[in-house]
């Protein structure tokens, strides 16, 4: 599984970094994907992270 933000469109709002540290950061005011792969045990929080981003910036692939 793979994921990715749009920095673009990333608000800062740090929510996916409270639902799965293991796979996302804060960088400055916008969260980044800190994993190039996501590891087996962390996909259902980087899936509810991505489901729960306000401006659907996350995308799970
Ligand atoms: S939940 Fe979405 S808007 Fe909020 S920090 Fe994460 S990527 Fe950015």
């Amino acid at each position: 599984m793979k994921v990715k933000i749009d920095a673009d469109a990333c608000v800062g709002c740090g929510l996916c970094v409270t639902t799965c540290p293991e796979v996302y950061k804060m960088a400055d005011d916008k969260a980044v994907v800190f994993v190039s792969a996501v590891p087996k045990e962390a996909e259902e929080c980087c899936k509810k992270a991505a489901d729960d981003c306000p401006v659907t910036a996350i995308a799970v692939s």
